[in-house]
Parts: structure tokens; sequence; C-alpha cells
């Protein structure tokens, strides 16, 4: 079994999750006692939110392509980075490191697509939402199309995931409007709706919801531990 190198702490909230679901799912397929063979590189995320919410992202890239390097440097086969919004500098690491990257957008349009689905809508920080490192590579890699919610929903979703999620508070008026959000989304003809931020599935439940919800936490690791899993 391969190893998973980990890029994790933003947040922490949602690189548990990515332990627990690659370490299950492992289990599942390969039985016994085995578990995932995992490093985790965990960032402070004061820091990485400070620098983002400045925009300095060569920084960030300069971080996150250091980490990459840290995790393959011991021993590390794949890398995940464990947040959509850090993918804005993806390039950055797969161009500096010798292992595959594991690229959050790219899993998750495999999993729309075999749905049978090209019209989506598309939750997360402000910088996935409306900058082009996510919703582009969704249109010209994989032909799907984003839809992504008016400017007061934006501006909600982002601030409940600073304020709240990344802190692990899970409120029920938020979950409520993060439905109607959703619910609006269907209505201007998403089929779907990505969960693009790692920490939303912990708010926003697919058993709640009508609407198909692609998790980008799981669908992410589960790729991660399957790519782990090949000979
Ligand atoms: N985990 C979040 C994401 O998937 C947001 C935290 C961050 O800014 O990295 O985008």
């Amino acid at each position: 079994m391969k190893t998973i190198g980990l890029i994790g702490g933003m947040s922490w909230e949602s690189t548990v999750e990515y332990y627990r679901i690659i370490n299950h799912h492992i289990n599942r397929r390969v039985g016994k006692l085995h578990s995932g063979k995992i490093i985790i590189y965990s960032m402070d995320f004061q820091v990485i939110d400070e620098l983002q919410h400045r925009n300095q992202w060569e920084k960030l890239a300069l971080m996150m392509v250091d980490a990459a390097k840290c995790l393959e440097n011991a021993g590390a086969d794949l890398v995940a980075i464990c947040t959509n919004t850090m993918h804005r500098v993806a390039d950055e690491v797969e161009n500096n490191i010798k292992i595959p990257l594991v690229h959050i957008a790219d899993s998750t349009a495999r999993v729309i697509l075999d749905k049978g689905f090209d019209r989506v809508g598309l939750l997360g920080t402000k910088f996935t939402m409306t900058q082009d490192f996510y919703k582009k590579r969704l249109n010209q890699l994989f032909g799907i199309e984003v839809i992504i919610p008016e400017k007061e929903d934006m501006t909600f979703v982002h601030r409940v995931i600073y304020d709240e999620l990344v802190r692990g508070q899970l409120k029920d008026a938020s979950r409520q409007r993060f439905n109607e959000i959703i619910k609006k989304l269907a209505g201007n003809g998403a089929q779907g709706v990505i969960l693009g931020c790692t920490e939303i599935p912990l708010l926003v439940k697919q058993e709640e919801m009508k609407k198909i919800l692609f998790n980008t936490t799981q669908i992410h690791a589960l790729a991660a531990a399957e790519l782990a899993l090949l000979p």
C-alpha cells in the first residue's frame, strides 16, 4: 500500500474527517486490521487565514510547496491538499514535486460526470466561488457548468466558514440558511450542488436535502485512498 501525504490543518476540523474517511475506506477495502499509511503536515490556520485575506497567494504557494516537499521527502507516494481554497496554488505544488497530487476539483468532477450531470451549484469560500482556479477547471477540463449563489448569499457562506465552521461551531440557523441557498441554486438550474469547502459537510447533510450534494471532503479522501491501494 502507498503512503498518503496530507497537507492539512485548513482547518483541522476537516483534516480529522480526511483521516477518518481514509482509514475507514482502506479497512473496508482490505479487511483485517488494515488502515491507511498516512503522513499529515498540519498548518497553523491563523497564518493561512491572514495571508488569504491579504491576497498573498505567492507566499501561500511557497508554504504549500514546502509542505508537499516535506511529505515527499518523508516518504509520501502521493499528496492531497485538504482544502478546496488552497487549490488556488495547486499548479505550483504539482510542478515542484515528483509524486502525484490528487486534485480535489478533478476528483469531484469525475463523480459529477458519473452521475450524468453537467450543471452544478458551488458553495465554498469567496475565493473558491469567485476566482477562476476552480470553476474554470471544472468547465474547461470536464465541460461542467458551475452556478454560484447571489452576492448576499456568497457573503453569508464565506462568513459562516471562517467565523463558525473552522472553529467547530455548527449552528442550526446557519444550516437552515445553507439549505435555503442550496434550494435557490437548484431553482436556478443546478442538477446537484458541490459542497466545495471541506468543512461544509460537517454542517449540511445529504439526508436533509433532496438535491444531490457533492461532498468534496469525502470524494477527495476516497480518491486519495483508492490511489494508495493501486498496485
Ligand atoms: N477548508 C476550506 C476549503 O475547503 C476553507 C479553509 C481554507 O481557506 O482553506 O476551502
